[in-house]
């Protein structure tokens, strides 16, 4: 089956009781047994839930695994990932990634006895000179969040196998539908499903991805021991967006370009940071790994004070200027004051991540009117 048809159906059966085409929302938090021990599957909802288990066979067919475990949000979904480790083990992680990623390492996980290695990958060869005998795990995100750098998934999981280590993606960026991890020889796939596979800025979610029995079980006990787990009311909104994933993402792709484009030419911008480019120094490994170039970017302007950025950032009225991504609706944001605000100043400038740096989600309105409206802000 193809993914636009497995978007639509996967996971989702009609209703046992009632036929209902589309998984009901089941808002309960247990199911009653008919003798002690004599139940239909459901015994306590943190353990199970059909609306949640509709969803996670969806989750699992789409990026091409076998196992979906869902969270009540993406970091959730990071910190049951991180659950699989023990102390003194360490995590090579590409450097420039989502600022809360960045946060439950450092000031969370970090204090447990796990140490992280935040690297540039865009040379996956880099990995090789921080291995030794406590290495667990390579965690990426690609393309890279503000920056857009693109990371070899194939590569990295080439040196995860040599290794005998886990390879986790973090998704989010690409969505399956522009980039399949698992079939790169990743491990895990993490995503939060706030974003793409939600698609309408009405849920925080998170989920992962494995192909691997073990490894899968090792997840369902730590999603069900710790309890991070999602209502089913969130369940049935992810379930729901993810049917038109396809077509929000071609026309994510579409605008993308288009203004991506627009941005390049306008006199008063000087970098644009989108991996479609063919000039972009990632754009062979974006070309072989993902489908298409998504509608994520970040920009500078020619007059790089703060004050000239601000403006911009306030006077868009398409653009809402909001954090998070994904959603059918443009969104411009000021990474260094939003998003990323958790990472140390030096740290973001080291990895590029200036101060003046604007970043859009571009989404699937009409482009015309999304490009009046950054032509009239950015005067
Ligand atoms: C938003 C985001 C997360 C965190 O997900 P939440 O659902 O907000 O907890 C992780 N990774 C990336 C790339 C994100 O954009």
């Amino acid at each position: 089956m193809k993914l636009g048809t497995k978007l639509i159906h996967a996971g989702v059966a009609p209703d046992p009781s009632t036929g209902a085409i589309m998984t009901p929302i089941y808002q309960t938090s247990t199911y009653v047994q008919s003798a002690p021990g004599q139940h239909k599957g459901y015994e306590y909802a943190r353990t199970q839930n059909p609306t949640r288990d509709a969803l996670q066979q969806a989750l699992a067919a789409i990026e091409n695994g076998n196992y979906g475990i869902c969270f009540g949000s993406g970091l959730a979904a990071t910190d049951a990932i991180m659950k699989l480790l023990n102390p003194g083990d360490e995590i090579i992680v590409s450097s420039d990634l989502y600022g809360g990623t960045y946060r439950i390492f450092t000031k969370v996980f970090a204090r447990y006895g796990l140490k992280f290695h935040f690297i540039d990958m865009q040379d996956a060869g880099n990995i090789n000179k921080y291995l030794n005998a406590q290495t667990k795990m390579i965690w990426i995100e690609t393309p890279t969040n503000p920056l857009m750098k693109v990371i070899d998934i194939a590569a990295c999981a080439q040196i995860a196998q040599q290794h005998n280590l886990l390879l986790s993606v973090d998704n989010t960026f690409a969505s399956p539908y522009l980039q399949q991890p698992l079939d790169l020889g990743a491990h895990i796939v993490v995503h939060s499903a706030t974003k793409y596979l939600g698609g309408h800025s009405d849920v925080v979610h998170g989920a992962v991805v494995v192909k691997d029995e073990a490894l899968a079980q090792q997840l369902y006990f730590i999603q069900n021991s710790c309890g991070a787990v999602p209502g089913p009311q969130d369940c049935f909104l992810v379930l729901r967006g993810l049917k038109t994933l396809h077509v929000r993402m071609q026309r994510h792709c579409e605008n993308g370009a288009a203004v991506a484009n627009f941005l390049r030419r306008h006199a008063k911008v000087d970098k644009v940071y989108w991996c479609g480019f063919e000039d972009h120094p990632n754009h062979h490994v974006a070309k072989q790994q993902m489908r298409g170039f998504g509608g994520m970017m970040s920009f500078t302007l020619k007059n790089d004070s703060m004050e000239a950025a601000m403006k911009v950032l306030s006077s868009t009225h398409l653009f809402s200027l909001a954090e998070s991504l994904g959603g059918v609706e443009s969104l411009i944001g000021h990474p260094a004051s939003m998003t990323h605000a958790s990472i140390p100043r030096e740290e973001r400038l080291q990895n590029g991540l200036v101060d003046s740096l604007i970043r859009l989600s571009v989404g699937i309105e009409d482009v015309d009117d999304l490009l009046a409206d950054l032509d009239n802000a950015i005067t």
